[in-house]
């Protein structure tokens, strides 16, 4: 029998190495508030990421608030955004005094579809808050012009592409700003953690106003600012785990390869596209099921999966207009039908990290094969 294997198994570094910086904080007593650990570490991302503004946060979801906020964007207006994503990407649209207006999304990369955008569109758009799904980008280069022509806004959610770039340009700096997220479950993780970044030194001081309460001296609070602010401990495992990031992410892309061949020729079932010119992030691998070509349907995999002791994830299913707040938000759409409304029912994580070893691939290959 092979151990129960998830979806997600963090990195983590060595214990013995993370004893000296836990050593070197005690002697210091800084513990938290810009210390040298979290300088250390935005610097090392800033040049890791290839963004001329990189600021660290305590969480994503703090990150994507600030994103919003520093825009200033008119209380009560509407930001476009994705309905097939993780909660925190409506929710903060919400938390600024905005309104989330959702977008399907393109059946073929399942990122937020320009063409739905433009419909979404209205005199009280303000933003478009696209997501990066799965490690697959969107269409900065159709997106950004809708936000040109429109004079709105874009932000991209870039939780699931840490080091991705595109045709060489770092993902980091497409559109107004960015936001990565370091959860446990990320493929660059610590423990819990953020980032914002942008194409322009320039967003430094704003940002950092906005982390800190608006504290600017013991004298000034010039901004309406938030806590988002990493700790010392959060910035000393950044600075461990971004030395085991590539190592990770070359294990991945090599399962990546494994999957594929298991699942190339099952009729039924589409493996992520390569997207020519983007280096691939390796943060999630997600399939999608077609339930009368496969005969079976992405529950039933779930389920036979899971008897096998692999649990694989539905994300993002329920989608963000199924939960309770944005209920009965309608989804405007190229089609008829809101693609999105098919591919959730379809869409499927299977584990994807260093843990999955050769027999966990016989089984879900034999779950998928039957054989
Ligand atoms: C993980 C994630 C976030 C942010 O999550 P935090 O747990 O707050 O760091 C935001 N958007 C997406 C798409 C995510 O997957």
């Amino acid at each position: 029998m092979t151990s129960p294997l998830f979806v997600a198994k963090p990195v983590l570094p060595k214990l013995e190495d993370f004893i000296p910086y836990l050593e070197e904080i005690w002697r210091s007593e800084v513990l938290t508030n810009n210390g040298p650990f979290h300088q250390k570490l935005e610097q090392a991302l800033e040049s890791y990421l290839g963004a001329p503004c990189a600021m660290l946060f305590n969480n994503g979801t703090i990150a994507l608030l600030v994103a919003l906020k520093m825009l200033d964007l008119p209380p009560g207006s509407e930001v476009i955004t994705t309905p097939l994503t993780f909660a925190a990407t409506a929710h903060s649209i919400t938390w600024n005094g905005l309104k989330p207006v959702f977008a399907d999304v393109d059946p073929e990369t399942l990122t937020i579809d320009p063409k739905a955008v433009e419909k979404a569109i209205t005199a009280k758009t303000s933003a478009i808050l696209a997501v990066h799904v799965y490690g697959t980008v969107c269409d900065t280069v159709k997106l950004q012009d809708i936000a040109n022509r429109n004079g709105i806004r874009l932000i991209y959610d870039a939780a699931h592409v840490f080091g991705t770039t595109i045709s060489g340009v770092p993902i980091g700096t497409f559109g107004d700003v960015s936001v990565f997220s370091f959860h446990a479950t990320k493929l660059f993780n610590t423990f819990e953690g953020g980032l914002i970044t942008t194409q322009s030194a320039i967003d430094k001081d704003r940002v950092y106003f906005l982390r800190n309460f608006g504290i600017k001296n013991e004298e000034e609070v010039v901004d309406i600012g938030i806590n988002g602010k990493m700790n010392e401990m959060q910035a000393a495992i950044g600075l461990l785990n971004l030395q085991l990031v590539n190592r990770e992410r070359a294990i991945r892309a090599e399962l990546r390869r494994d999957y594929n061949n298991i699942l190339h020729n099952v009729a039924g079932i589409r493996t992520p596209k390569e997207q020519s010119g983007v280096s691939n992030s390796e943060q999630y691998y997600h399939i999608v099921i077609d339930p009368v070509v496969f005969s079976r349907s992405r529950d039933d995999i779930y389920k036979e999966l899971k008897q096998a002791g692999i649990f694989s994830r539905k994300y993002f299913h329920p989608i963000c207009t199924d939960f309770s707040p944005y209920k009965g938000n309608v989804i405007h759409s190229a089609y008829e039908e809101p693609y999105v409304e098919t591919v959730k029912t379809r869409v499927l994580c299977l584990p994807f990290h260093s843990g999955v070893t050769e027999d966990h691939l016989k089984l879900i290959d034999q779950v998928f094969n039957r054989r």
